[in-house]
């Protein structure tokens, strides 16, 4: 008979903050199954069953702890996924959603209702949120193209304000010092929130440069094969808590299933990142030798704005970069047509390159001289480089360059 007490089930010792990452998140996992098996069962559940009514009211009134209803974040499978995310962000505790946008909005309403001043470049869908649902609500949103010392200590005109950003943002690849955000959002009494999707866990930890809350479209980086849509914040528990209640009563959880699947891609993020860090600093490197080629954004690059900084507050910059080609936005398009290996698709962080182009995808529906505001020009393709052999990548490029 397999018992509780089989030598396989005896509790091993649980990763500790000392240890790497990567060892840190093959070792997640909160239940040790009786057969031996190296991971936990997945709790595909909505409800729990209990033996009685007593025992029932002993979890519901919090004097026992056990799992009541799955919308409610009481899932084994999510807890699981939640305490690996924590982990990775080393953080006290981390929430998980159905989606990026799902973390975005109950974060902001949990933590944004005494006004909002947003700091350089945002996903198209935060800056949609924020303009067409927070900003009808009479919540205060400002937003300031730069980070500006004066500017920003100007918008945080009362105490309890929310700052929130993108590093690197969105496709310029923008980088904003962290640190110094966190201390002046602090002397004002406000709280900072990253989102740090771009970057990933293992690039930047914005929580260890004095950020309150991190925020994560799982759908990109850690998910990691565009197959999974779902989104992270990690925070401290006291600054978690009001989130999980907008969560729980937006009904923003993640499938049961889809966390286990979350919970595997995260086993392989430190080494998928590694590699996407390579590989884009190969893809970058290559292309700023190209004639046809105008300018590369790319952190990784010493002649980019942000290298210094980028190189102070990350641990590696990234799998996403953006080219500028010489000449109309119907010649940019066509290299994104021409490209084979390359998907035209608008997401990235998965295994496959992808390329967009900013104009006619994320920056659509705002004008030219909106965009050119915001440094982004028509000429300009997004690549997320994915982990194809790099020759096959850059010789992708070049022919669908030499076709202009
Ligand atoms: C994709 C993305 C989001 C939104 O995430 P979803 O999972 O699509 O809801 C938010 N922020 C950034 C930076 C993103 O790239």
């Amino acid at each position: 008979m397999q018992s509780d007490s089989e030598p396989n089930a005896l509790p091993k010792s649980e990763p500790s903050s000392t240890q790497g990452k990567a060892t840190q998140i093959i070792h997640n996992r909160r239940h040790k199954d009786s057969l031996g098996s190296p991971y936990s069962p997945v709790y595909n559940t909505t409800t729990y069953r209990f033996p009685d009514t007593a025992s029932l009211q002993e979890v519901i009134e919090g004097r026992t702890p056990g799992n009541l209803y799955t919308r409610w974040g009481s899932n084994p499978t999510i807890r699981e996924l939640e305490q690996g995310l924590a982990r990775l962000e080393e953080a006290e505790d981390a929430l998980a959603f159905a989606s990026g946008m799902a973390a975005i909005s109950a974060s902001l309403f949990a933590h944004g209702g005494n006004g909002i001043v947003c700091v350089g470049d945002l996903y198209g869908g935060t800056q949609e949120l924020l303009t067409k649902h927070f900003q009808p609500l009479g919540i205060s949103v400002t937003f300031l193209l730069q980070h500006d010392s004066e500017q920003l200590a100007g918008a945080l005109s009362k105490p309890g304000m929310l700052v929130y950003c993108e590093t690197p943002a969105n496709p310029t690849l923008a980088i904003l010092d962290i640190q110094k955000l966190a201390e002046q959002a602090h002397a004002k009494g406000a709280l900072l929130a990253v989102d740090n999707t771009f970057a990933s866990p293992i690039n930047q930890r914005p929580l260890a440069l004095g950020a309150d809350l991190t925020i994560h479209s799982a759908s990109k980086f850690l998910g990691g094969h565009s197959d999974i849509t779902a989104g992270a914040v990690m925070a401290s528990t006291k600054l978690i808590s009001p989130i999980a209640l907008w969560r729980k009563n937006l009904g923003q959880i993640l499938a049961p299933e889809t966390a286990a699947l979350l919970s595997r891609s995260l086993r392989t993020l430190p080494v998928r990142v590694q590699q996407h860090n390579e590989n884009a600093m190969k893809v970058a490197s290559a292309m700023t030798k190209h004639p046809a080629i105008e300018r590369v954004l790319y952190p990784g690059l010493p002649n980019f704005p942000g290298h210094s900084l980028a190189a102070r507050q990350m641990d590696g910059f990234g799998g996403v970069l953006t080219i500028e080609i010489k000449g109309s936005r119907e010649q940019a398009a066509k290299v994104a047509d021409n490209l084979r290996v390359f998907l035209l698709a608008t997401s990235l962080g998965g295994v496959e390159s992808l390329v967009s182009q900013p104009c006619n995808t994320s920056h659509h529906s705002i004008s030219r001289e909106e965009r050119e505001l915001h440094g982004i020009t028509d000429g300009m393709l997004r690549l997320s480089v994915g982990l194809e052999d790099t020759h096959d990548l850059i010789a992708d490029l070049q022919q669908a360059l030499a076709q202009l």
